[in-house]
């Protein structure tokens, strides 16, 4: 790609080269044909024809016809172009002067024009402008000595072509002046996007590695509880197969149903365990994903059973989906995130309370005007008035050093904004806190949701008790 790239560049360059050339080359040329229409034009100006002079100007053209083509076929550069124009331009205009008298020729003022064409010719370039004024103050001095002139006209020209060389040489420098202005400008420009370009680069890498490490937090706050669930059906799964292992051992067990129950819960238990691990060993990977259509039932039972490990053991966990509800467009594993982050605060909230009180905690999901409204609520302290404009701050925590980072709700709310979504908090009217969220429909087009719509009242509910 890289090279082809280079290859396109290269093409466009070689085109705009190609162009330029053939520009000078018609300028030469229609140079040329001004000359042989102004030598024709001469018995006007001097009121008779002189032949020297039209063959001063034929040949004149005819240098001009040659170095168009020399310019055009690229085997000479512009400036050496320039300077050999001014030359011969110069050569022959002196000529010109001298047959037709002179400092005292009519077509004198002509001498004037020397600089100022070979600027134009070659904007930006010193040395053609320098060459032609050099060239140009020869030729005057030569003709006042050749013809006898008195030095006072001679200096009384020199003043009058003085300015107009100071003119040329000056519009010379500051057209040079601008392009280096803006070659450098150019430069700065794509050094300032280079940079940018850098910026942006560890800007994303800096963002991967905070959700990376978040959620590695989150891991570390589930670990525990892990522990514990595994902890659980480990246990009956080893008193259920040393149960089997005595039943076997004087034979054929008698109650055949007790063993079938009995497998059957060892199974169970069994199946918790790798639902757990499989639960956990996706959450923990690093998996960026697109803005997919997330199923939000099968999300919303995922963090809860990731949850349950913290939950489980404070009080009853309520999913509550309506039928109608549509897929959201959100990344699965980032929803997953921010669902489990919200239950472990509260879990955390819950754990707080003194004197303990069961939890009620209520997964809500239904469509509201177009959009998939998640609610995640407790019953637990509720948020401070203090703490309420503050809970998205990154690195804002209330929780003792070494448990809260601070982290968790900020990183919620980038991952549903980055969505097209909202999250907000309130306290709710019976006590504890609701977590809002405001997710768009998968297939909908990118809308913000309007926050000002009372959530309607569900019909048809699916309350699943934990
Ligand atoms: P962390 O959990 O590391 O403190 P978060 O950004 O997740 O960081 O939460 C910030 C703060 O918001 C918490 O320290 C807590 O004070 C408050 N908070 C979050 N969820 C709840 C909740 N369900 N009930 C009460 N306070 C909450």
């Amino acid at each position: 790609m890289a090279l082809l790239g280079s290859k396109a560049n290269g093409d466009a360059g070689d085109d705009d080269r190609g162009r330029q050339l053939q520009v000078k080359r018609r300028t030469y040329w229609w140079c040329a044909l001004f000359f042989t229409l102004g030598s024709l034009a001469h018995p006007l100006v001097l009121g008779e024809l002189r032949p020297a002079y039209f063959l001063v100007h034929l040949g004149w053209s005819a240098a001009f016809v040659v170095l168009g083509a020399l310019v055009g076929a690229g085997w000479i550069r512009g400036p050496e172009s320039g300077i050999a124009a001014g030359l011969v331009s110069l050569v022959a205009l002196s000529l010109s002067i001298h047959i037709t008298g002179g400092l005292a020729s009519p077509l004198f003022p002509s001498f004037y024009t020397v600089p100022l064409l070979v600027a134009v010719f070659t904007p930006g370039q010193r040395l053609p402008v320098w060459s032609a004024i050099v060239g140009t103050l020869g030729a005057v001095v030569l003709m006042t000595w050749l013809s006898h002139t008195p030095w006072s006209a001679f200096l009384a020209r020199s003043i009058s072509l003085g300015f107009t060389f100071l003119v040329s040489a000056y519009g010379a420098e500051t057209f040079r002046r601008l392009q280096a202005a803006e070659r450098s400008a150019h430069v700065e420009r794509v050094e300032a996007l280079r940079k940018l370009a850098d910026s942006e680069l560890r800007r994303v890498r800096v963002e991967r590695q905070r959700a990376e490490v978040e959620r590695l937090v989150v891991v570390g706050q589930l670990a525990a509880g892990v522990a514990h669930e595994v902890n659980n059906p480990l246990a009956y799964v080893k008193s259920n197969l040393r149960y089997l292992e005595e039943e076997w051992a004087e034979g054929v067990p008698a109650d055949l149903d007790d063993v079938r129950r009995v497998l059957e819960e060892t199974q169970q238990g069994v199946m918790r365990i790798q639902q757990i691990v499989t639960d956990l060993r996706m959450f923990s990977r690093d998996e960026p994903g697109g803005m997919e259509s997330c199923d939000v039932p099968a999300t919303l039972a995922e963090a809860q059973r990731l949850a349950s490990v913290r939950l489980r053991s404070l009080g009853v966990v309520e999913r509550d989906v309506t039928p109608d509800l549509t897929p959201a467009r959100i990344t699965p594993r980032h929803l997953v995130q921010v669902l489990v982050n919200l239950l472990i605060n509260a879990a955390d909230a819950l754990e707080s309370i003194r004197p303990s009180r069961p939890a009620h905690v209520v997964l809500r999901a239904r469509m509201e005007d177009g959009h998939v409204r998640v609610e995640v609520e407790d019953n637990g302290p509720g948020i401070a008035d203090a703490v309420l404009p503050r809970l998205f701050e990154p690195f804002f925590t209330t929780k003792p050093p070494g448990q809260g980072t601070g982290l968790g709700l900020a990183l919620c709310r980038e991952y549903v904004a980055r969505a097209g979504g909202t999250l907000e908090a309130e306290n709710r009217a019976q006590g504890g806190a609701r977590f809002i969220l405001r997710l768009p429909a998968a297939g909908a087009a990118s809308q913000p949701p309007r926050r000002d719509v009372p959530a309607p009242v569900a019909e048809g509910t699916e309350p699943v008790a934990e």
